[in-house]
This record gives C-alpha cells, structure tokens and sequence, in this order.
C-alpha cells in the first residue's frame, strides 16, 4: 500500500515530477507509536465508541480522530467522469490521473483549454491553478500561447480567498490572456462533442473544449455522509464544532482535515494547524480543563509561472494570516517555489508525517 504526497500530485500535473517520485511505503509512513490496522473503517457506531472494520473486527475506543478526507463527486458535474476517460479530459484530483493532466496539456499546440475549479469542497481549491499556470508558461516557451484560447471558470467570487493574492493571481492570468470567468459553473460535460454546458449570472452557454481540467467537487465518504455523524446542515461531512473540532452530538468524536465542517478552505496546511488543536481538546476534555480553538488558518500554495509561486495563507474570514511577516509571501518569489517544491517535501516526509506539527 502506498501513500502519495497530495500537494505534489500538482507538479506531476504540472510535469515537473512523476508520481514514482512521490510516493513512500505505507509502512514507512508510520509514527513510532502507533498501530496500524491494514484495513478499512466501514462505519463507526458512536453510541457504542465502537469503529467497525470491513474484515468484521471492531475496535473500542475512549476517543477516535477522524481524517478519512474526501473524495471526487462525480455526480456533482453530468458526464464529467466519462470526460475524464477520453484523451481530451483529466483532472489531477485523482492521483492515477495525475500524470495524463501533463501530457494533455503539454501536447496541446493549438485550440481552447478550459480549466474549471469548483468551489464544492475540493481540497486546497486554489492548487488547481497551478497546472493552468504551468501550462500557459510551457505553451508561451513553446511559442504556441497565441494559437491557445485559455478559459478559467470559477465557481467562487475570487480565485483565492486573500485579497493580494487574488490580485497576483488576476495579473499573472491577464498577462497569459486567460479569460477568467468567476460564478460560473459546469452543469455538464459532452466528451463526444467536447462541449460544457455552463451557468453563470448570464445564463446557460456552451463552451468548446480542446483540452479540459477539472478541479472538482468533492464529497464526504459514503459511510460518514450516511450515519449519525453527519447532519442535515453539515452536506454529508462530519459535523463538528469548527472551533474546537469536536463532534456537535458525539462529544467524544473529533473531527479534522478534507471530511470536517471546519469552515474554512479544506487543505493540509489547515490540517496541520487543526491536529495540535484535537490533540489539545482530548486531553483537556478528559481533565476538564479549557479546550483551545482552530482560527481556520488555510493556505494555497500557486504557481504563478513554472519559476515563481505565491502563498496565500489566510483564516476562515479571509483575513491574511502570514506565517512570516517579511518577505511577503503572498507575491509570487523564485525562493517560494524552490521551497515549496524541494524543501516542503522533506518537511512532510520527516516531520509532518512523524507527528512533528508545530
Ligand atoms: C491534487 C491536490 C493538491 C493539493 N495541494 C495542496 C497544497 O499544495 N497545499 C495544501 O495545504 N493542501 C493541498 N492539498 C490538500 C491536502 O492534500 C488535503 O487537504 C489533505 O491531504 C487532507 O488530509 P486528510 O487527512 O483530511 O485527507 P486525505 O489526505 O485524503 O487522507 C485520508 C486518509 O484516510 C484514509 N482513509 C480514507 N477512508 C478510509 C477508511 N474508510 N478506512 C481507513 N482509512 C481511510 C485514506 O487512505 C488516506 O490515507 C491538495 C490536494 C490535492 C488532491
């Protein structure tokens, strides 16, 4: 079994990485510690802190996390998974499409490309951009920009929930003429004629396509979405307190990352500010002692270009929340992307994974 690296599955779409390179036994991944149950949660039974697993084991518990993330919702978009089957489609939400994503959008010399990224709860919803950027920049190299009619549609109001870099982000489009298209949203794909139907404040149209990408919505694991541990106003995903990340109705349930309503942009920069939190409340719950809150800090990481990335980080309310003061990194810097793509990595293989989160 093994455990891809999310935030890369970008620059494999990207084509600046294989997935090969990103990927780590799972038995590696494993913090000194912990037990690992080869096997797959199939519902947990909170009445009874009982988790059942699909091979009929059950384990009992005092306290359980949940983290079992999302997943693409292909019935949220008509057609869109029959799309993604044909040569002129992909999406790298799925890492076994990641590297198809590249080689679509590289051997593209000619025509429209329509990039689509949903606002439906897809994870770090902002990363979906970075293969637009990465292609426009392969495409200018290339000499092949002009011959390329380059489309965005934004289900959102902005690309990114941070003033100045939504800013970055509008610029560094404008100057690879991308006609950006914010509400707007796909209804459906036509992968025999290559059309989307699309609905925005103007109406219903349809769009041509030579090559799409989908950043698609996503929604909660079946087995959440069905049981007691969603609720009416919750879509399906795990309904807990988004401050203290503790289940609304089970108060020994946690929940954090992509399958909780933490009301803010799902990504894993957000995780990693949620787990010290969950850490914190179980404890403090059991000896009464005060729970600490999650602010909502978020963060996309966006390439600008195959050179330079900015860094939005920014909490539930849109405020800016940088990690640093100076530089800011909300403006797209070569340093940025050299970290983001080289160093990060190593901080999520060696730190992160191994608990090591502050
Ligand atoms: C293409 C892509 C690029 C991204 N780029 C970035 C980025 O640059 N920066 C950033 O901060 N975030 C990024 N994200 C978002 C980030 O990867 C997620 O927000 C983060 O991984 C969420 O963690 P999670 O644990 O909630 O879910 P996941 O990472 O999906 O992990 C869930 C885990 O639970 C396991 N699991 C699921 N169901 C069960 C079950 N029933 N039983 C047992 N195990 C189960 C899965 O196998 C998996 O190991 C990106 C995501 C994608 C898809």
């Amino acid at each position: 079994m093994n455990a891809p690296r999310h935030h890369d599955v970008v620059i494999v779409g990207g084509g600046m990485a294989t997935m090969a390179d990103l990927t780590r036994a799972q038995t590696k991944c494993i913090p000194d510690g912990c037990t690992w149950y080869a096997d797959h949660v199939t519902a947990i039974e909170a009445d009874r802190s009982v988790v059942h697993l699909s091979a009929g084991r059950e384990l009992h518990y005092n306290d359980v996390a949940v983290c079992p993330g999302s997943r693409v919702d292909w019935d949220a978009i008509t057609g869109a998974e029959e799309a993604v089957a044909t040569p002129a489609a992909a999406t790298n939400y799925l890492p076994e499409m990641a590297e198809k994503t590249w080689a679509m959008l590289s051997s593209l010399t000619a025509g429209r490309a329509v990039f689509v990224i949903s606002e439906r709860h897809v994870p770090c919803a902002p990363v979906g951009l970075k293969p637009l950027f990465m292609a426009a920049d392969h495409w200018r190299r290339a000499g092949n920009l002009d011959h390329i009619e380059i489309e965005l549609l934004v289900e959102g109001t902005r690309l990114v929930n941070h003033d100045d870099a939504d800013r970055e982000l509008r610029a560094a489009a404008d100057a690879y003429g991308v006609r950006v298209r914010t509400r707007t949203t796909v209804e459906a794909v036509f992968a025999v004629s290559q059309t989307l139907r699309v609905q925005s404040a103007e109406g219903t149209d349809e769009l041509a396509y030579d090559a799409l990408y989908l950043a698609p919505p996503h929604r909660a694991p079946d087995w959440v979405a069905d049981s007691d541990l969603s609720t009416d106003d919750a879509g399906g995903f795990l309904a807990v307190d988004p401050r203290t990340l503790r289940h609304r109705t089970h108060p020994r349930v946690w929940g954090l990352g992509d399958v909780a309503t933490v009301d803010t942009l799902p990504s894993g920069g957000a995780l990693r500010k949620q787990v010290p939190v969950v850490a914190h409340n179980i404890a403090a719950q059991r000896a009464r002692r005060t729970m600490r809150h999650y602010d909502g800090y978020s963060v996309a990481p966006v390439t600008t270009n195959r050179r330079e990335l900015l860094l939005a980080e920014f909490d539930r309310d849109g405020r800016p929340q940088p990690t640093v003061s100076t530089p800011d990194l909300a403006r797209p810097r070569r340093s940025t992307f050299v970290f983001d793509r080289y160093l990060e990595p190593q901080i999520y293989w060696h730190r992160l994974l191994k608990g090591n989160v502050s």
